[in-house]
């Protein structure tokens, strides 16, 4: 049987960047996958609905500056077939296109399901299929993981009618729904806010915490935010924890029902437990490294628990590559988070401001408008950037900006 230098079990993000590195430093690598290349974010998540929001991004621009600039434009509307066509075509396209480059690179590509892994000897694993075994000196569990259903009464009724789905499946529509409502304010909730409002269904935020984004946001851009939101025509709902869900996608708000078309579960997505694929002993990720406690096996991407975005996952891949090749490489702890919302939102450096007193730092606001030549082509964005500084070293800790194309 052959043996592989290092097989990956999973292609997403985190698979196919550990893959193609792989190869780049002359190790034999297989890639193990179940379904299709390139996981959620090609698939269902980051691509359908950047495509989602880069089309309503443009249609309220459209509507909003060019009456400025003397532009009329009359019965401007998304035509939401051709929308969808788009979406399929890039899909499919840069679905290719990473096949190709997975095969141009030498990685072995195994369409199967992988069940578990078990040890051979010290410095071998067995790697058990669906359809065969395979042995391989290292392997990267890039398995990725699975939506989180908030306990609702009543969610398994409208998850099995379909008025209700997870934040992996909403991209994929033919109508616009009349009402929409969104349970969660991270980085899908607010996307899928801002995609279905910019359609023009009427949406209903949910947010068990006191402002959008959780902890995630600084509290003036998730004031800013709601504020732009709300300017959007989206209601928005803190302290607002959804218990009940009717057959008929009914939510209670204050004391009455309001039936809702479509219900998007944005709660977030939790970690395949790395132990179900173990024979023997149970395996876990070291907190800083994509090391586990049993040698030869990683952890990488949204399987670790820890950042859960593509641009993580791609780096964990690389980064355990690193380490298996003798390098001393530890996951960077800065990581860029980016939330295509409308506005939209990017923090370098994340930092938690309850995590520190408040006397260790200070703030900086910053008008977007004096950052870039931004008033000349959004004549109405009112971002800013806010840095965080130590007050002692006068060091940046974090920096938070919103706006509007600030990420492209
Ligand atoms: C709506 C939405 C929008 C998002 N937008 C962004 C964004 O804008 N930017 C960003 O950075 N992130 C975004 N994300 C998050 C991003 O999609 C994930 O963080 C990323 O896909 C994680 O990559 P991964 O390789 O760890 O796992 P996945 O992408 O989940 O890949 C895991 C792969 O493993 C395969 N697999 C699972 N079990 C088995 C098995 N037993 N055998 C074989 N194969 C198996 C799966 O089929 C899949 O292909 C978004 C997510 C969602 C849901």
């Amino acid at each position: 049987m052959k043996i592989y230098d290092v097989a990956i079990a999973g292609a997403g993000p985190a698979g196919i960047s550990a893959a193609l590195e792989a190869r780049k430093r002359g190790l034999s690598a297989l890639l193990i996958e179940q379904k299709q290349i390139g996981g959620v974010c090609l698939n269902c998540g980051c691509v359908p609905t950047k495509i989602l929001l880069h089309a309503i991004k443009e249609l309220r621009r459209i509507r909003e500056n060019d009456p400025l600039f003397g532009i009329q434009a009359d019965n401007l509307h998304i035509a939401l077939p051709l929308l969808r066509q788009r979406i399929q075509r890039t899909i499919f396209r840069l679905r290719s296109g990473r096949e190709d480059q997975l095969k141009k690179s030498g990685t072995e590509l195994v369409f199967d399901t992988f069940l578990r892994f078990s040890k051979a000897s010290d410095t071998l694993w067995h790697l058990h299929c669906q359809n065969g075994t395979y042995s391989a000196k290292n392997l990267i569990l890039a398995l990725g993981g699975q939506d989180h259903t908030p306990s609702i009464s009543g969610i398994s009724k409208v998850l099995e009618n379909g008025i209700a789905m997870h934040s992996s499946q909403a991209w994929d529509f033919h109508e616009v729904p009349r009402k929409t409502a969104v349970i969660g304010s991270g980085a899908a909730g607010l996307e899928y806010a801002s995609i279905f409002a910019g359609l023009g269904s009427e949406v209903f935020l949910f947010e068990a915490f006191s402002r959008l984004g959780g902890y995630l946001l600084h509290p003036e851009t998730a004031a800013y935010l709601k504020s732009e939101f709300e300017k959007r025509g989206i209601r928005i709902f803190l302290h607002s924890e959804v218990k009940e869900i009717s057959s008929d996608g009914g939510i209670l708000i204050q004391g009455e029902k309001t039936l809702f078309d479509k219900i998007i579960l944005a709660a977030g997505t939790r970690p395949l437990d790395p132990s179900i694929f173990a024979s023997e002993a149970a395996v876990s990720r070291h907190d800083c490294s994509v090391c586990t406690n049993l040698p030869g096996i990683y952890i990488a991407g949204d399987m670790s628990g820890k950042n859960m975005t593509a641009d993580a996952a791609e780096i964990e891949g690389i980064t355990a590559i690193r380490i298996i090749c003798g390098e001393k490489a530890v996951i960077p702890s800065e990581i860029p988070i980016r939330i295509y919302s409308d506005p939209e939102i990017l923090i370098e450096k994340p930092f938690f401001l309850h995590s520190l007193p408040s006397s260790h730092f200070y703030e900086e606001k910053i008008a977007l408008a004096s950052l870039k030549n931004h008033l000349l082509t959004h004549p109405k964005d009112q971002g800013f950037q806010i840095l965080i500084r130590s007050s002692g070293e006068n060091k940046i800790l974090s920096s938070i900006t919103i706006g509007e194309d600030i990420l492209s």
